[in-house]
């Protein structure tokens, strides 16, 4: 048995099945029914206002090889190790055997019900960066009432670095992504007002720490340091906030046309199923690797490897270069 299955058509996915079918078969299965969702969410990526669908047409290119049997629609549900290799099954009791794994699953967004506090699902002026990214993207800001907003603010780390919900690492990429979009929002809207409430902005990557520059400079974007305690509805269908200013010291109550949550990224329902089923969920259900400094795409599992961010939140170009070092180690390991 010597086919290669990969579990997941996002960009890891697809990208460690472009390096390995020029030298082996590879099933490539995803639960949609179509490939890099995620990415396809995306108006623009960071930090350089790349289209994410161009980004998305170049890597589905990728799977023209004849080589790559693709089986869009097929949510593997389950893991196990067999005598010479893996049997993978589908959500309606299909199998499927491979001599080798790859679990390429990736992320969900934090599901922002769960910060009732908030009042994502209840009140209709609150939003998160994922509806505002499919707004952005289909080129049309409202307030919940279809008007042009006025004032637009977001709220930081919501389901990430947070006790209540247990989620307590960072997300790595929510920093960035807010300023990318408060940008966005100047440049479609510029008599907006932007108000981003930040515990501490994390500006990691190259060019990151330029662009939240331009963001103040150059687009009146406001960056306050503080929470939001609470959020609820105006008899005008605005939203009402009440946060702290710790810069200044200071509480703040004001109203805004829409609050966006900068909702963190989770495992994705299948990460943490498939990983718990074949003994490799580490923290917060996130997929393990053997180590992180050195075999970063190896499990403690014979022939199952990891590639993106069913490992850890991640951005879109960090994902592909893991999945690069992923196809480097499975041919290591398989040729
Ligand atoms: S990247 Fe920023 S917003 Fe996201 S969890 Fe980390 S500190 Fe919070």
């Amino acid at each position: 048995m010597s086919k290669i299955a990969i579990i997941g058509a996002g960009a890891a996915g697809i990208e460690v099945a472009a390096i390995l079918s020029q030298q082996h078969d590879i099933d490539l299965f995803e639960k949609e029914a179509t490939p890099l969702c995620n990415i396809r969410n995306k108006a623009l990526l960071f930090p350089d206002f790349t289209s994410a669908d161009e980004l998305a047409d170049r890597l589905e290119e990728k799977l023209k090889n004849p080589r790559i049997t693709t089986h869009y629609g097929t949510a593997i549900t389950g893991l196990r190790k067999v005598q010479d290799g893996w049997q993978l099954a589908d959500a309606t009791g299909g199998t499927y055997e491979a001599g080798y794994v790859v679990l390429a699953t990736g992320y969900e967004v934090f599901d922002a019900h769960k910060k009732e506090e908030l009042g994502y699902g209840i009140y209709p002026g609150i939003i998160t960066s994922l509806d505002l990214e499919k707004m952005i993207k289909a080129g049309k800001v409202t307030n919940s009432i279809g008007d042009t907003p006025k004032s637009i603010s977001f709220l930081q780390c919501v389901g990430s670095r947070d006790e209540k919900s247990g989620n307590h690492y960072c997300s790595k990429v929510c920093c960035v992504t807010a300023v990318k979009q408060a940008i966005e929002l100047r440049k479609m809207m510029p008599d907006v007002s932007v108000y981003v409430f930040y515990m501490d902005l994390r500006m990691w990557g190259q060019g990151f720490e330029e662009m939240y520059r331009t963001a103040q400079e150059q687009y009146g974007i406001n960056f306050v340091r503080g929470r939001i305690s609470e959020a609820a509805a105006t008899y005008d269908q605005r939203v009402q906030l009440k946060a702290e200013d710790t810069l200044m010291g200071v509480p703040l109550n004001m109203n805004t046309d829409l609050l966006v949550l900068m909702v963190g990224m989770c495992p994705s329902a299948g990460t943490a199923q498939l990983a718990n089923a074949a003994g490799i969920a580490g923290r917060y259900n996130f997929a393990q690797s053997v180590s992180e400094h050195l075999n970063d795409n190896l499990t403690g599992q014979e022939g199952l490897f990891l590639a993106g961010a069913c490992k850890r939140p991640m951005s879109v170009n960090d994902t592909i270069q893991d999945a690069r070092a992923a196809a480097i180690t499975i041919l290591d390991k398989i040729s």
